[in-house]
């Protein structure tokens, strides 16, 4: 690898060969390019910028005479011969390799081609794994190639990656060798070097190339911080322009004729309960967004059940009050459905009209909507994404309300907003993203929280139940039924025997044999028909059904007071902010309510602590701050459904400095306008699989 270190750089563009077709690329013909594509992969920066999975470290060879057994080793030596052999219905393909100390067999099943590709009289490297037995000692099916040629598999830090069916390592290594040696911008770098001594930070064409092919494990970690760097950059840019078309919108019509509309009074006597005073501060932060000279970009963040959705109806009214549209986006149809209800039912003591949008209706409902749409006839529409992917035409849309904000992503987030620039934004969160974290996720919002529930909640208990204590659990939840109560059960997975576990179908006919005759069970998952499902939430809404038997698309959305018992199968299965969300569901009256996550014996003693967490605390906050540091920020709800962006490099906490020198450099550029580095972060945003995500 060329150190460009203390060269004379140039800062400026590096779009150029970075964005060639994957097919610029030697051995990538269509075929190729159609596999990997499934990794992502469609230009040259898409590989370069796709990191291994991990490394192996092959840089020490060793002596054939100290060969240690079951270990996976490297060694040095000639061929002497090479035979292949029939063993039964193989082939057994043996090389005797001899160095200084003596000589070993490597032998690989089904690939007598080595007969032909490994040379006698020729040295090669050779790692795989030692198997030490009466015959000998062996290395079994070891990668290998020429010494003193390029190595690319053995005798250095290797990477390994995650690959898709019809590639294989080899190839990928061959790959991002080609590109490196080609493809990369050189001395061109688009961050300018100064920012770069500051921090600490690796000229990008060193990181890239370290990326794949790094010296050692620390250079490895050294290029993953620079282009943590660039991807924290990315995004902190997104944030920061968005901050600056908001600023400088101009004022419209609409703004004044919202000071005219339904005042904080009207709307709040249309309630049938007081507003809590977080939930008052809330509503009084966004009516004054909605009168303020540039658009509204806020998030409103709180735990399930404290009332945003409230405060984002009355804002609604409001919008709607003063002629502008609204639309409300969720990110289920589930949701999109309940929400329906309640809008309607809210909006119409202002005498304002609402319509739902989703995929399970008819033409003929879907066409009224739409016409309803587009003449103003409605004023409020509820819906999924499709709302904004599909040709929807709004008289005069106002304000955009994203429900569950988590569920989609940052990029989402910036495609939407871009969609209706001139609109007020307001996005509803129920997974507290960490202080840690709401920087990398909503670096371009205001955040408003919402701290307290309404009053006269019941008391939650949430019970850890390993597998002695399933059945008397499972006693209880059932008497509870019987008497009353009623029930969710979340399995982590739809079908039986997928990751080994039961699935929704074995649950509920378990549940509905416990049941017998004290109430009869309902079945929600991601497959079932809109239709089907509207009827079983009613069901239940009205009490006919007493359990609902669901995967975990009940996570958001379903506001049924009456629901106070909730079950979870296979608990570690889910992040810890997710099992929050999921009790949230059952804590909506003043009734008491209990939540048993269910903890199987291959648990293990980690799970069990992380879970634990849930036992006594009750901050979701909190929780997810916990979730953060116990299994890192992907892997709190899952990365997408997380509302973090793809980030392939960052690692947070740990590179928290580099996202506040981030945000700073990405903001002052902004300020200035025309940064150097804008056709690189379009290409890094190209890789973080933007194309692929769900608005
Ligand atoms: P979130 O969207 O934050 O999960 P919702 O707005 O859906 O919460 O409110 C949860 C439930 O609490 C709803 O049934 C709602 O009618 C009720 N609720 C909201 N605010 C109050 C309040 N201030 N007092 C009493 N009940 C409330
Ligand atoms: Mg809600």
């Amino acid at each position: 690898m060329s150190s460009l270190a203390g060269k004379n750089r140039k800062s400026g563009e590096v779009s150029g060969p970075l964005t060639a077709d994957i097919t610029d690329l030697p051995g990538v013909g269509p075929g190729r390019r159609k596999l990997l594509t499934v990794l992502g992969i469609r230009t040259v920066a898409d590989l370069l910028l796709y990191p291994p999975r991990r490394y192996i470290d092959r840089k020490a060879i060793v002596s054939t005479s100290d060969l240690a057994g079951g270990e996976i080793q490297t060694i040095v030596g000639e061929v002497r011969s090479v035979e292949v052999r029939r063993t039964g219905r193989k082939t057994l393909a043996v090389a005797r390799v001899r160095d200084e100390s003596g000589a070993v067999k490597c032998v690989w099943f089904n690939q007598p081609y080595l007969k032909n590709s490994l040379k006698r009289g020729e040295s090669y490297l050779f790692s795989g794994q030692v198997r030490v037995d009466k015959f000998g000692t062996a290395l079994v099916h070891p990668e290998y190639e020429l010494e003193g040629g390029r190595l690319l598999h053995t005798g250095r830090v290797v990477p390994v990656y995650r690959l898709a069916p019809g590639l294989g390592q080899r190839f990928m290594r061959r790959l991002a060798d080609a590109a490196l040696e080609s493809h990369l911008p050189g001395e061109v770098d688009p961050i300018p070097e100064e920012l770069l001594g500051v921090l600490g930070l690796m000229p990008l064409s060193d990181a890239l190339s370290a990326l794949h092919f790094p010296e050692d494990l620390e250079q490895a970690e050294r290029a993953r911080r620079r282009l943590a760097f660039d991807e924290m950059l990315l995004f902190q840019t997104m944030f920061a322009k968005a901050r600056m078309a908001a600023r400088d919108g101009q004022g419209r019509s609409s703004r004044a004729r919202r000071g005219g509309s339904h005042g904080h009074e009207e709307l709040v006597s249309t309630l049938p309960f007081d507003l809590t005073p977080s939930q008052d501060g809330v509503l009084r932060e966004v009516l004054a967004d909605l009168e303020a000279t540039g658009p509204m970009r806020r998030l409103i963040q709180g735990d399930v059940g404290c009332g945003k959705t409230v405060v984002a109806g009355l804002a609604a009214a409001r919008v709607c009050g003063s002629g502008d549209q609204v639309a409300l986006m969720c990110p289920t149809e589930l949701l999109a459905e309940q929400h329906y209800r309640s809008m309607a039912g809210a909006l119409d003591a202002f005498g304002h009209s609402v319509g739902l949008l989703t995929g399970g209706m008819t033409a003929a409902e879907r066409s009224r909507v739409l016409a309803g749409l587009a003449s103003g006839r409605i004023d409020m529409v509820v819906g999924t994404h499709a709302l904004f992917s599909e040709r929807v035409e709004f008289r005069r849309l106002g304000l955009v309300v994203v429900d569950e904000e988590q569920r989609f992503g940052v990029l989402q987030r910036g495609r939407l907003v871009a969609k209706a620039p001139e609109a007020d934004f307001l996005a509803l969160s129920a997974t507290p993203i960490p202080r840690t974290l709401a920087l990398t996720a909503y670096g371009d919002l205001d955040i408003s929280v919402i701290d307290e529930l309404p009053p006269g909640r019941g008391r939650h208990v949430t019970k850890l139940v390993l597998p002695e204590d399933r059945e008397s659990a499972l006693a209880a939840f059932t008497s509870r039924i019987g008497a009353g109560e009623q029930a969710f059960y979340i399995c982590p997975v739809l079908d039986d025997g997928s990751l080994g576990l039961t699935g929704v179908k074995t649950a509920k006919r378990e549940i509905e044999a416990r049941l017998g005759s004290r109430g009869s069970v309902g079945l929600i998952t991601g497959r079932t028909p809109s239709e089907e499902r509207q009827e079983t939430v009613r069901a239940f809404e009205a009490g006919k059904v007493r359990c609902i038997v669901a995967t975990s698309v009940l996570e958001v959305g379903i506001d049924v007071p009456g629901a106070t018992l909730l079950v979870v199968q296979e608990a570690d299965r889910f992040g810890l902010s997710q099992l929050h969300q999921m009790r949230g569901r059952v804590q909506r009256s003043s009734r008491d309510s209990y939540s048993y996550f269910l903890v199987p014996e291959t648990a293990g003693e980690r799970a069990m602590r992380r879970l634990a967490v849930l036992e006594d605390n009750y901050d979701g906050f909190d929780i997810a701050e916990q979730d953060l540091m116990l299994r890192g920020p992907g892997d709190i709800v899952g990365r997408r459904q997380h509302g973090l962006p793809g980030l392939r490099f960052t690692m947070l906490p740990e590179d928290m400095d580099l996202l506040h020198a981030a945000r700073e450099a990405a903001f002052r550029a902004a300020r200035a306008g025309g940064a150097a580095w804008d056709s690189w972060l379009e290409v890094i945003g190209g890789a973080a699989g933007g194309d692929r995500a769900i608005v």
